[in-house]
């Protein structure tokens, strides 16, 4: 697929959740149709999407209809099996593409492959036993942070070690998955940096935002963040040079921690992200509509913030705040249509513009 894809054409998504939702909604502004393949019932993404099937990633001759129904594949999370993408690919173009997810499906592999683009990352050793372990934390100290290879998100999957005496619980953690170790880091801050890439080539970040985390998940994200000019350089060009490595279509998230010897890289998402939801009141062309025009092949759109914002997520409970949220001025609301609140479980988030 080399040309823009024409209004009217489909899109077709893995995973039905709130990243699928707001996709769904960003595409349709576009005058595009939706099509959502995802295995849970009644998917938030359901209802603003054409189609919804429901299935699950093992399911090929689901996954054969869906691809052949659908002009171009994108997804809203990265842990999509292999085979799934085996069987799309053969008649359907996924983007952003198979490289980008195998890197980011495995946090060795990304380790390695930031590293191996010259980019600064945390102290890791790959740990697949008790003994690999305890020769690991010799080698990179504590405190230090051990985490599965596959699978973690918000902070699960992830054991602290605050001296060795921490390690035998930390492998118990693990449940015998492969694990990585990681030399904690002594940051300041944390940011990330959304940035998109098209067919062409063509790069567009947005500002940096600052994140803090609660219990493992996000709470708030603040543009701009209080990074100095130089650092914030140093962040998009950081962003600009995995998405070309990758030759990546579509937005990518990039996790840094800010440090006094400058910034390191944590992680990468390839799909639109949680912390670039306050591009949505923020900048003309959000994180949503910036995606579904790269990976439709249309020109990217001007990502200039306009706007001071703080998004904050609703998470489980904070849905009892939303009628007092509501009576805020300058705070936009992105409710997710979730029927059970749970949690811990994402409901939605606001963005209060503050200047
Ligand atoms: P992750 O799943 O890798 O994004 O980790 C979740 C959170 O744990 C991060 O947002 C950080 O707050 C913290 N964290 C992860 N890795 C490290 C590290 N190597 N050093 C310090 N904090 C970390």
């Amino acid at each position: 697929m080399t040309d823009a894809l024409p209004t009217g054409a489909t899109i077709g998504i893995l995973g039905g959740g709130q990243l699928g939702r707001m996709l769904s909604v960003a595409a349709s502004r576009l005058g595009f149709k939706t099509h959502i393949f995802e295995p849970g019932a009644e998917p938030p993404a359901g209802h603003v999407a054409d189609r919804v099937t429901t299935a699950t990633y093992h399911d090929h001759v689901a996954l054969t209809a869906f691809a052949g129904n659908v002009d171009v594949v994108t997804y809203e999370f990265e842990n999509i099996p292999t085979s799934a993408l085996d069987t799309i690919e053969k008649t359907t173009p996924i983007r952003p593409g198979r490289e980008a997810l195998r890197v980011s499906q495995d946090r060795l592999v990304e380790k390695t492959f930031l590293r191996d683009l010259g980019l600064n990352v945390a102290p890791f050793a790959d740990v697949t036993s008790l003994d690999v372990l305890l020769l690991a934390v010799q080698e990179i100290g504590t405190p230090a942070i051990l985490k599965t290879r596959r699978f973690g998100y918000d902070g699960k999957g992830q054991a602290r070690l605050k001296t060795d005496d921490d390690v035998d619980a930390a492998w118990a953690e693990m449940a015998d998955q492969a694990a990585i170790l990681e030399g904690f880091v002594d940051f300041s801050l944390e940011i990330s940096v959304i940035a998109a890439r098209s067919p062409q080539g063509d790069v567009a970040c947005y500002d940096p935002g600052e994140n803090v985390h609660r219990d493992g998940i996000l709470h708030t994200t603040t543009v701009p963040a209080r990074l100095s000019a130089a650092m914030r350089t140093d962040a998009i060009l950081i962003a600009a040079k995995i998405l070309n490595a990758l030759d990546y279509v579509g937005v990518l998230g990039v996790e840094l921690f800010v440090t006094q010897e400058g910034l390191i890289v944590n992680e990468i998402a390839p799909r639109v992200h949680n912390s670039g939801h306050w591009t949505q009141n923020g900048c003309t062309v959000d994180q949503f509509e910036q995606h579904i025009r790269a990976v439709a092949g249309w020109p990217l759109g001007n990502g200039a913030r306009h706007s001071d914002v703080t998004m904050e997520n609703l998470i489980g409970a904070d849905m009892d705040r939303v009628s007092d949220l509501a009576k805020e001025v300058n705070c936009a609301m992105h409710l997710y249509g979730k029927s059970e609140t749970k949690p811990g479980r994402k409901m939605g988030h606001v963005n209060r513009v503050t200047a």
